[in-house]
């Protein structure tokens, strides 16, 4: 096919030189490939120079501790990445020597890693002719064949990837997938794509039948759930309390002010019925409302807001399975950025 060679030629000319493009280490394309899933590369930059300094090697990353893992993580968000991340470091050292299997199904079988991360690292460090079809390369796809099929629909995933891998056959793998990405991610980008100086602008059909706007198409929306969140600011002296989220949720195993779900946004006086009623010993104090702001997810909008509640000096109350800590002390455990931000503003 012509519009390979097109594509490969483009790439060579315009790539951006990012360091997991100059290795074929198959620990550092995995770690940056885990980072880049839902991050922008320049965010994601920083976290990889961050971890392969820390950990330069698998097994310096198998020997970490979790909490440690998930402070570096901290900001990233998405942190079943991370704590999948160091399983599959854990599994690679003992039952792989440490080695990353080449093999697909075996790469699938380890945590976090799915069709496309196993792709990524068969082609880009072992060079092997698997296509990684990623956000990017369905978007290109879809306007240059003018697909409409629902490309969050597995059965469409099966069209692209057939287009996909006769086109790396006809290449070196890990350039083709290299440019393919890159190609969606700076000129063939979501809003206002840059088709002049696209290689593939001659007989890209959504730019000749006017459907850019159109393509790809997604059959469904994320529907996102609000949650109400209210986070304690319990002071005593200088200290305050955090606690470890261990249940099934978002944010496992991160440390929060303790918290009071409610089904609405909640005023001081619901809010302080509900306080009183897990907390008795705080009857009578004061709470004050310091902040609120809102934090987005993937599948769930939170509202969150923080209220202040000051311990007079002689209290001896500590909320169940609660940590003290000061300002200092607390910057040592991993936080959700909301509450990072909010300690931080203080
Ligand atoms: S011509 Fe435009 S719409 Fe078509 S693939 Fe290139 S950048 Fe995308």
């Amino acid at each position: 096919m012509q519009n390979v060679s097109d594509i490969i030629k483009w790439y060579k000319k315009n790539f951006r030189d990012l360091p997991w493009r100059t290795t074929n280490d198959a620990y550092k394309i995995w770690l940056a490939e885990v980072i880049l899933q839902q991050t922008q590369i320049v965010q994601g930059l920083d976290y990889y120079y961050k971890f392969v300094a820390e950990y330069p090697d698998i097994a310096s990353l198998a020997n970490a501790d979790e909490e440690t893992v998930l402070k570096l993580w901290q900001g990233l968000g998405y942190y079943s990445r991370a704590r999948n991340m160091l399983k599959t470091a854990r599994l690679i050292v003992d039952e792989y020597h440490g080695i990353f299997p080449s093999n697909k199904q075996i790469l699938m079988s380890l945590p976090g890693i799915g069709d496309y991360t196993s792709s990524a690292i068969l082609s880009f460090s072992f060079n092997l002719p698997y296509p990684a079809l990623d956000g990017n390369v369905f978007r290109v796809l879809s306007r240059y064949f003018n697909i409409e099929e629902p490309i969050d629909k597995p059965q469409t995933r099966k069209i692209f990837q057939d287009i996909l891998q006769a086109m790396i056959e006809q290449a070196d793998p890990r350039i083709f997938n290299n440019a393919m990405m890159e190609l969606g991610a700076i000129v063939c980008k979501p809003n206002q794509p840059d088709c002049e100086n696209c290689p593939l602008s001659v007989d890209c059909q959504a730019r000749i039948l006017n459907k850019i706007n159109l393509l790809p198409v997604k059959s469904k929306k994320i529907q996102k759930r609000t949650r109400f969140f209210n986070y304690l600011f319990i002071k005593h002296k200088e200290e305050f309390f955090i606690r470890k989220r261990i249940e099934k949720d978002i944010w496992v195993n991160l440390f929060e002010l303790p918290l009071i779900e409610t089904d609405a946004k909640a005023g001081a006086q619901t809010l302080s019925i509900k306080v009183y009623e897990k907390y008795p010993e705080l009857t009578n104090l004061n709470m004050i409302k310091q902040v609120s702001l809102k934090h987005i997810l993937t599948h769930q909008v939170l509202e969150i807001q923080f209220w202040r509640i000051d311990l007079p000096d002689e209290s001896i109350f500590t909320p169940e399975a609660c940590l003290r800590v000061d300002a200092d002390s607390c910057t040592k455990y991993a936080l959700p950025v909301p509450i990072n931000k909010f300690l931080l503003s203080l």
